[in-house]
């Protein structure tokens, strides 16, 4: 599937804050946004005076989204039909879908540094759900689903480093972690996702709505 292959620090640049898509990189002192916090570009400094219109404030938060869960534009369109159908605030409804994607529980459960590291541990087969093997970063996981990383993929440095940094940083209490056996339960379903990452769903919701 094609991917956003220029430096992903340009994307913090362009929403205007951190999205934090590169692991520890974001919280140490090379974060390209605390160093240059305007777009990027020519004349990025001077765009930040400009005023943004009311479509163009839907439309970065909805990139934001984007970026954020590393979701090209169809899918995440796609993404918002089914939030539309469901019952319950659309906006809550479409990060909810969002937060259940298998690379982003991988991500939340501290087995990998960003959403981009877990979506390779899934493309590369590391990830069991429910003890299969599931290979497809945007599977949809359920409550009650166990989500493991493969006894033999336990070792690799790389998550014994996320596993170790994870316990520092805290987990979220919608998933059941448990970091000694590289395992996590989805013990609720995710709510306030878009608050948490600095996202108003609504500004979305208006969007697709026009
Ligand atoms: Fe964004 Fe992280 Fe790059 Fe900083 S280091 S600009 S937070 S992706």
């Amino acid at each position: 599937m094609a991917r956003y292959k220029d430096s992903v620090c340009r994307l913090c640049r362009r929403a205007g804050m951190k999205l934090f898509l590169k692991g520890d990189r974001c919280i140490g002192d090379k974060c390209s946004f605390d160093k240059r916090s305007f777009p990027p570009g020519q004349h990025g400094a001077s765009r930040t005076r400009t005023k943004v219109s009311e479509y163009g404030q839907q439309l970065r938060e909805k990139q934001k989204a984007r970026w954020v869960y590393g979701v090209l534009e169809k899918q995440f369109r796609r993404y918002y039909g089914e939030a539309a159908r469901k019952k319950g605030v659309k906006g809550d409804n479409l990060f909810r879908l969002l937060e259940l994607r298998l690379d982003n529980v991988v991500f939340r459960s501290s087995f990998a540094d960003s959403r981009a590291q877990a979506r390779q541990l899934v493309v590369h087969n590391h990830v069991l759900v429910n003890g299969k093997k599931v290979n497809r970063p945007s599977f949809s996981v359920r409550k009650g689903d166990v989500i493991r990383i493969k006894e033999k993929s336990q070792k690799r440095e790389s998550i014994q480093q996320s596993a170790e940094k994870g316990k520092a940083r805290g987990l979220p209490e919608w998933l059941d972690v448990d970091l000694a056996d590289m395992q996590t339960r989805v013990v609720e379903v995710p709510s306030q996702a878009a608050e948490q990452i600095g996202i108003d769903a609504q500004q979305i919701v208006e969007l697709y709505s026009k």
